[in-house]
């Protein structure tokens, strides 16, 4: 084979406007199945339960099978319906999207998809072919294939640790695939290196859109977490309760029957433990108490949300529950923490916190009413000497519940 023709063909092939939307149309589709995945399977664990890990499984499936009659539909309209024949870098791109996808969705949709594409493709499905010659070879390279798949499947965490692994099983993707299609088409058998040789050219570039896709999509929920989540304690931030607070100001207050209460708390004497230990104690202490707080509600489920304030001062937002309901939750919350004391350097640190707690009313104009006046109570329960609880103006001791 002269080598002027093989370069020859290679421009003919690959360096041409279609080629280019082809592949410009594989990075959109390769981006649209990475968002989906990664936003679907983020709403599911292991322990979820099986239907839902069945439902997203099926939607990431219908993507990816989707995506795979988007590439022949964007084809077929490229080439004027013209013949399939010779159509190498869509067939390429097919194979590059289904070999991504064994990578990126793990399931068994994915894994079926991959086993069973051999037969949706173009001839496979002509009966006469199985009396030809060449049916042995097509069984041979596609029990080939379903075994490099299934490989993969398994593997995908090693492969994605070895470069060499990875390219390795690569190769043999793509070998099996341009086997069994050249069962159908007969091609020149030369070709089958040199369209390996492309489909690894073109999984790389692919496969680095893909990486640069992912990077940025953790980048922006590592953003997220920054913008919304207190650095310290790892709780929801002051960011994401006034966030909070102006939805729940359109929800509530026009409202009539479900009321809104919320409670803040502030550590008693907390500039006691800076001063007395350090720094680094203080935020002990701070982790300490937003930690037992949130699971004690997680473990009560108790449907509130807790916000760092700022400082040492919390907010529980208690949807649904007027102050009355709220005394027995902030009381079980309280007598938790309290029960619980920080063991640090063999020292026990004993904490105490007061309350207050009130309900959004109709004459409030915006949360910031509401705000203030839960401040005015937890100051209350501090002025009557700490370690207290204020409920729209009435105050109790914790130690005697007796106002
Ligand atoms: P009170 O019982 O009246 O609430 O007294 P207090 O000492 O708890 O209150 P004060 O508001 O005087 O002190 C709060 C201190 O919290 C002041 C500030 O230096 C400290 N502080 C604020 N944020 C942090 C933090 O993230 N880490 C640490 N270690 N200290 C903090
Ligand atoms: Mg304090
Ligand atoms: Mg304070």
């Amino acid at each position: 084979m002269p080598n002027i023709v093989i370069i020859n063909r290679f421009f003919n092939d690959y360096i041409n406007t279609i080629s280019a939307i082809i592949t410009l149309v594989t990075i959109a589709l390769i981006t649209i199945i990475t968002i989906v995945a990664y936003t679907l399977e983020r709403r599911i664990s292991k322990s979820s339960p099986l239907y839902q890990r069945a439902f997203v499984h099926l939607v990431e499936g219908l993507v990816l099978g989707g995506s795979m009659v988007m590439l022949l539909q964007v084809y077929r309209i490229l080439s004027n319906g013209a013949s399939i024949n010779h159509a190498w870098l869509y067939a390429i791109a097919q194979l590059t999207i289904l070999l991504y996808s064994m990578y990126l969705i793990r399931n068994k949709v994915t894994l079926l998809i991959n086993i069973l594409m051999p037969f949706m493709y173009y001839t496979s499905m002509n009966i006469q072919r199985l009396d030809s010659k060449h049916l042995p070879l097509f069984i041979i390279s596609y029990i080939f294939l379903v075994g490099i798949v299934i490989y993969i499947y398994k593997q995908t965490d090693r492969l994605q640790n070895s470069e060499w692994k990875y390219l390795g099983m690569q190769t043999l993707f793509g070998v099996a695939w341009w086997l069994l299609l050249w069962v159908d088409h007969s091609f020149p058998i030369y070709e089958i290196i040199n369209l390996v040789v492309v489909f690894l050219i073109y999984m790389t570039v692919i496969r680095f859109c893909a990486r640069k896709i992912q990077d940025t999509m953790l980048n922006y929920d590592n953003l997220r977490v920054r913008v919304n989540y207190d650095e310290l304690t790892g709780i929801r931030n002051r960011a994401n309760l006034d966030k909070t607070a102006t939805e729940l100001f359109d929800t509530y207050s026009h409202e009539d029957k479900v009321p809104l209460s919320i409670a803040m708390f502030d550590i008693d004497h907390f500039k006691g433990f800076n001063d007395q230990y350090g720094h680094s104690t203080g935020d002990e202490v701070l982790k300490h108490v937003a930690h037992t707080m949130e699971r004690e509600m997680f473990l009560t489920d108790t449907k509130g949300q807790l916000f760092r304030f700022g400082g040492e001062e919390f907010i529980i937002v208690l949807r649904g529950k007027d102050p009355t309901q709220c005394v027995p939750i902030v009381t079980d919350l309280r007598n938790t923490l309290v029960n619980t004391p920080l063991i640090l350097n063999g020292q026990r640190l004993d904490i105490s916190i007061s309350f207050g707690i009130s309900q959004l009313k109709d004459s409030d104009t915006d949360f910031e009413d509401l705000f203030n006046r839960v401040d005015k109570y937890l100051y209350e329960s501090k002025n009557a000497g700490r370690n207290r609880l204020t409920v729209e103006g009435q105050t109790y001791d914790f130690d005697n519940m007796k106002s």
